[in-house]
C-alpha cells in the first residue's frame, strides 16, 4: 500500500463519512480545539503512519520522536501492552490511561489533521463533547454509527495487499514508536494481514504478551 492508496482511501472514507452524517441527520458537534477523543484507543495501519512520517520535516521528525518516547514510557509503565484487550471494551479500557495521542500539538489540535488515520476521521459525535471527557458520561455519548464503513475501509486494505506483502495495525503510538524508535511493541490490538498468492492470511494477537 503506498502513499497514493493512503490519500485515496482517506478521500473514500471521508465522502462515506460525509453521506453517513447526512443519512443519519447527524448534526455533529466536534469542532477544532476539541480534543479529548485524542486520549482514545486509536488503531492504525502502518502505511499510514508511514505516510504521516513522510509528509514531515527532519525537525518535525525529531520532535515528534521524543513525544512518542515519552508517550511509550507512560504507557508501559501504566501496564499498556497487557492491558490492551482484542475485545470492544478496550476503549473504555485504554480511557484509564489518560494518554493523548502524541501527534496531538499544544494547541490542541490534531498536528497531522489533513493526514489523521482513518479511526481518527471515523470519531464524530452529535453529543454534548463533556460526555467525550467524563469517562463516567463516555458509554452514553452519541457516536456515529455509520454500519458497513469498517468493512468497506477494510476490504480496501485488503485490495491493496500485493503478493507476500503484510499490513500491520495497531495503536497510533504503537505504530510511531515502532517507526521512529526501532523495536517491536506488539500489543494484543495487532492485526496482520497477509496476501500468501490468493490467500489472505489474518493474524489477530489479542493473547499475552510478554512485557
Ligand atoms: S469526538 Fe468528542 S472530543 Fe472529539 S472532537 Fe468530537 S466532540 Fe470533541
Ligand atoms: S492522529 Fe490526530 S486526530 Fe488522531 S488521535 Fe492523534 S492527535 Fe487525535
Amino acid at each position: 500500500m503506498n502513499a497514493l492508496d493512503v490519500i485515496d482511501l482517506h478521500k473514500n472514507l471521508d465522502g462515506m463519512l460525509k453521506l453517513a452524517v447526512r443519512a443519519n441527520k447527524f448534526d455533529v458537534t466536534c469542532s477544532k480545539g476539541c480534543f479529548a477523543c485524542c486520549k482514545e484507543l486509536a488503531i492504525a495501519s502502518r502505511p499510514e503512519i508511514r505516510f504521516i512520517l513522510s509528509q514531515l520535516s527532519g525537525t518535525a521528525k525529531a520532535a515528534l520522536s521524543l513525544k512518542v518516547e515519552q508517550w511509550l514510557a507512560k504507557f508501559l509503565s501504566a501496564g499498556g501492552m497487557n492491558s490492551l484487550t482484542g475485545t470492544p471494551e478496550r476503549a473504555l479500557e485504554y480511557l484509564k490511561f489518560n494518554l493523548y495521542c502524541p501527534l496531538l500539538n499544544d494547541q490542541g489540535c490534531c498536528s497531522v489533521y489533513e493526514h489523521r488515520p482513518c479511526e481518527c476521521r471515523l470519531f464524530c459525535t452529535a453529543g454534548d463533547p463533556k460526555a467525550c471527557a467524563d469517562p463516567a458520561l463516555r458509554p452514553e455519548q452519541m457516536f456515529l454509527v455509520a454500519p458497513g464503513i469498517h468493512r468497506e475501509m477494510m476490504k480496501y486494505f485488503v485490495n491493496c495487499l500485493g503478493d507476500g506483502e503484510t499490513t500491520e495495525f495497531d495503536h497510533i503510538g504503537i505504530i510511531l514508536a515502532e517507526e521512529l524508535l526501532g523495536g517491536s511493541y506488539v500489543t494484543k490490538c495487532r492485526l496482520r494481514l497477509h496476501r500468501n498468492g490468493s490467500t489472505l492470511e489474518i493474524q489477530r494477537c489479542d493473547v499475552e504478551n510478554d512485557e
